[in-house]
């Protein structure tokens, strides 16, 4: 077989492919390092003049073959699992950014990487510029220079769930000569292969949909292997010799791969963010059924979706890609696996702060947790949680309703999900 396996394939038989006599499910290397007969091959490894494992902050035969499985899904060159999310996405722009320079985020990340980006990474010296969807693209052509390496974006914001338009962004910033970043996180490899839409780079957090089943905090960034980094010279990092490797050039000896490579031989080396064996070996088998959650929670959601939309007595708005009249349907239609949206509804609930909170106090099935996108049912006021200490007025300037609710819907039946909503709903009348 040459040809590339379905997605839904790759899930579940991708990355570890046993040879005959080994184990059926996936092996867990739980060591931290590895052992080499003659001092002159581990000595090649430490040149990158050979393949191979060194120690397992570096890199893992059991993290190696998640990362070969999800590199397939996304139609990557390679990949490289972090600790977290988080540091998937520091990683994903300190690899090809350094102090001075600066880069363009869409104003709608999830509020971790916006404050990573915003406030953190400020402090490392290098600038996040930020670009909203309403901007003309003349607005959005001035936020570059000769400085800025990369844009970066959500496919499917969290929370505000609005489709990334890669027809706009992508040319956009390829014309001002840098590589596009994709977090997609909420539409999984599933429902959007975001290289395939002319992005270069796309981290995960896989602590949601990939895992799925709100187990284990882990991240991931995959490599296009598209971007060319030697055209005008604004990648040094990658084209110039690193001195920590005896002068390797990444674009010279890794081509496609030089990012990945560097990110890993580098800044994971050096960072340390890496993922434990036995993380992996669980996000592994929640892979395994992405396919299939995705999905379910899909489906359940746009149904969800509906069923508030019908409730204009207590509910005043309702944001889901997969409703008709959504202002993100058709780019969801344009970019998403039959115009599948995944499980995270967004509505307010008429009343502000004090009715969202007690209608998800009246839940019963869908639990409060800070999280989404896991099996089971979730929910969040951001008013009253993450966004706490602001007033309602500083609420709505981040773009937020008191009354709010990130609703996050399992894959337990649609109508069990539903019956609980309805029963809250009125008992916060
Ligand atoms: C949760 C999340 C992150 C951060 O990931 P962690 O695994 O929690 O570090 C980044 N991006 C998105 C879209 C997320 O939902």
């Amino acid at each position: 077989m040459t040809e590339k396996w379905n997605n839904s394939t790759i899930c579940v038989q991708g990355g570890f492919v046993p040879a005959n006599g080994e184990t059926r499910t996936l092996p867990i290397y739980q060591s931290t390092t590895f052992k080499y007969d003659t001092s002159e091959e581990l000595a090649k490894l430490f040149d990158l003049a050979a393949p191979g494992h060194i120690y397992t902050r570096i890199s893992n035969p059991t993290c190696d073959l998640v990362e070969k499985k999800i590199a397939e899904l996304e139609g990557g060159v390679g990949a490289m699992l972090t600790s977290s999310g988080q540091a998937a996405s520091l990683i994903s722009v300190f690899n090809i950014a350094s102090a001075g320079d600066n880069f363009v985020m869409m104003s709608n990340l999830y509020g971790g990487t916006t404050n990573l980006f915003l406030v953190t990474m400020k402090r490392m010296g290098i600038e996040a510029r930020v670009a909203t969807s309403d901007m003309t693209d003349d607005e959005i052509r001035a936020l570059f220079d000769s400085r800025t390496r990369c844009f970066f974006g959500e496919t499917i914001a969290n929370p505000s769930l609005e489709v990334f338009d890669f027809d706009r962004f992508v040319p956009l910033a390829h014309s001002q000569g840098v590589p596009v970043i994709i977090d997609n996180t909420f539409a999984t490899p599933i429902l959007c292969n975001p290289f395939r839409f002319g992005a270069d780079i796309v981290v995960h957090s896989t602590t949601k949909y990939m895992d799925g089943h709100a187990t284990v905090v882990g991240g991931c960034i995959v490599d296009g292997g598209t971007f060319d980094w030697e055209k005008d010279g604004r990648y040094p990092e990658l084209t110039e010799p690193d001195e920590s490797y005896h002068g390797v050039i990444y674009t010279k000896q890794f081509g496609k791969a030089a990012y990945i490579t560097k990110a890993r031989t580098q800044l994971m080396r050096d960072l340390g963010s890496t993922p434990q064996p036995m993380a992996a070996f669980l996000l592994n088998l929640g892979l395994e059924t992405l396919d299939v959650r995705i999905r379910r929670h899909s489906e359940n959601a746009l149904a969800v979706a509906r069923y508030l939309r019908s409730r204009t007595d207590v509910v005043e708005s309702v944001a889901y890609p997969g409703l008709e009249d959504d202002s993100e349907h058709a780019k969801a239609g344009k970019y998403l696996l039959d115009g599948m949206a995944s499980g995270v509804v967004s509505f307010c609930v008429k009343g502000g702060r004090e009715k969202a909170m007690k209608f998800m106090d009246s839940l019963h099935l869908a639990a409060i947790v800070t999280h989404v996108a896991d099996a089971r049912t979730c929910v969040l006021n951001p008013a009253s949680t993450t966004h706490r200490q602001l007033s309602d007025e500083m609420l709505r300037k981040a773009g937020i309703e008191p009354g709010f609710v990130r609703f996050s819907v399992g894959i337990e039946s649609a109508g069990d999900i539903i019956r609980d909503i309805e029963e809250a709903l009125e008992a916060c009348r």
